[in-house]
């Protein structure tokens, strides 16, 4: 066999396009050429390959080895090819005679060789298994042993590990078998989620909070410092239902891309970046793009303290993923996604320097400043907010005060809220878009009424209005109502963004 040709797989963003690994052994002067728009790690793969195949007991060729990676114009950086790199130089070389092509045609390799010949693991095994899993029925993908342990958690994915090219030889041979690894979830210790009941007192924001959950509205609170905005927020993660099975492997897809594993657990994610994070860190970048704290909220919350105190450039590029569910990163060498689906949970202060409005301490900002602190926070991340709560400071005291309802016994109306929402229209609320409100949003006669009353004399704006009917349907679904009242309008209204935030 002078051409072998051998599959393995790309990493751009989330996606892991198929990339072909074709191996010539031609006459002439000894040389190795690894050609396909092959950056620097590519090329020094050529060493690590010549060194791996010696130490691993096989003779190097001598003839002319000439390895294209088509398509020529995808991105293909890491040392994943190193595999059906050497095995390709192997096969054309007669060392590996007895693999039969039909086998070769099924088999998906990736894993980056040391110069021992033990293979070592990559970045964003999930991410590639699930591409296999989606795109190549029938496909087995041959890792590593680690990354194989990672992506055997992967349903209808046929995977085997390796420690070295040499066991990959001797399968290929059909002396000796690849096992398949089992996946056995590292124990993490999950704390508990804080709990409801230790926030007294402010029930408008508790009920608000409420209806975030229950419909995925993202949500913005604004108080003076230590009015209990922090704290209801992060109490939210202890509301929202369980992920689904393959919910939670896509955000194992994304934590292992960015070498964070976080070992199988249901639990939604809330990522909590500092307000100095950079934009990078946050939305995702990189000279090689790695998935930013966006995407590790997929499914779950992010939440924004001091929203107003994020660099612009945060705010800004907070807008697309909020509108589509994924980021979109440019680089010179193309464009990469990652999925970023997140329900956003901000607060804000009144004004700089945060007491505004406070009973007994006094705001020292002047009115420009306070304007110009407002408008950090506008046009279009403002439009994609569906609920503002404004809190006040409590008039009676933390010990007067009745101990609240527990974020256990809040969660199950949230959850049967979850089941009405799916089985109605197979989404939350929150993402129901404005084609199929006429259809899930049956206005009883006197909300009706009422809605034409605040277009009329409110002046409400028809994409506030689309947004009312949205936060007034979780309202209506927390109760069991099919239809909206003229009670889950107006308070889905008074959920509306009031003098603090226009
Ligand atoms: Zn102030």
């Amino acid at each position: 066999m002078s051409l072998a040709i051998l599959l393995s797989r790309s990493l751009a963003g989330f996606d892991a396009p198929l990339v072909r690994v074709e191996t010539h052994l031609g006459v002439g002067l000894p040389a190795f050429h690894v050609v396909g728009l092959a950056d620097a790690e590519v090329r020094e793969s050529r060493e690590r390959v010549r060194a791996a195949i010696l130490s691993s007991g096989f003779a190097f060729p001598s003839g002319r080895l000439t390895v294209n990676l088509s398509p020529a114009d995808l991105p293909k950086e890491s040392g994943r090819f190193d595999l059906p790199i050497a095995l390709g130089v192997l096969l054309v070389s007669g060392q590996i005679a007895a693999a039969k092509p039909e086998m070769l045609s099924t088999l998906v390799l990736a894993g980056e060789l040391s110069l021992t010949g033990a293979l070592v693991p990559t970045r964003g095994a999930v991410a590639l298994g699930l591409s296999v899993a989606r795109n190549q029925r029938g496909a087995t993908l041959v890792l590593p042993w680690s990354n194989a342990v990672e992506a055997s958690r992967i349903p209808a994915l046929t995977v085997l590990g390796a420690k070295d090219l040499k066991e990959v030889v001797e399968y290929l041979n059909g002396r000796s078998e690849l096992q398949t690894p089992i996946y056995v979830a590292a124990s993490v210790n999950v704390p508990p989620e804080p709990c409801l009941s230790d926030v007294r007192g402010q029930l408008m924001a508790r009920r608000a909070l409420e209806v975030a959950a229950s419909g995925g509205h993202s949500m913005l609170m604004t108080g003076t410092p230590g009015v209990g905005k922090s704290m209801l927020a992060k109490r939210i993660a202890g509301l929202l239902p369980a992920m689904s099975d393959t919910q939670a492997l896509e955000l194992a897809a994304i934590t292992t891309y960015a070498g964070l594993d976080v070992g199988i657990s249901l639990k939604r994610p809330m990522r909590c970046p500092h307000h100095s994070a950079s934009a990078a860190a946050v939305i995702g970048g990189g000279a090689r793009p790695m998935p930013g704290e966006v995407s590790l909220a997929h499914h779950g919350v992010l939440f924004l303290d001091e929203l107003p105190e994020y660099d612009r450039k945060v705010r800004e590029a907070l807008r697309e993923p909020l509108e589509n569910g994924y980021v979109c990163i440019a680089r010179a060498k193309g464009t990469c996604q990652f999925p970023a689906k997140f329900q956003l949970i901000a607060t804000m202060n009144p004004c700089p320097c945060g007491w505004q409005g406070h009973p007994k301490r006094r705001c020292q900002c002047s009115e420009a400043q306070v304007l110009s602190y407002q408008a950090r926070v506008s046009g279009p991340l403002l439009d994609r907010i569906d609920l503002y709560v404004l809190l006040n400071q409590e008039t009676t005291h933390w010990h007067e005060q009745q101990a609240s309802e527990t974020s256990a016994s809040v969660a199950l109306r949230v959850r049967m809220a979850w089941d009405l929402q799916r089985a109605r229209q197979g989404r939350l609320n929150a993402d129901l878009p404005d084609s199929l409100l006429d259809q899930h949003c049956h206005l009883q006669k006197d909300a009706k009424y009422l809605l034409g009353t605040l277009m009329e004399r409110h002046g409400l704006s028809a994409r506030s209005i689309q947004r009312v009917r949205r936060v007034a349907r979780t309202c209506a679904d927390l109760e069991g109502c099919e239809t909206l009242s003229r009670a889950h309008l107006s308070e889905a209204y008074r959920y509306r963004p009031t003098q603090a935030v226009q």
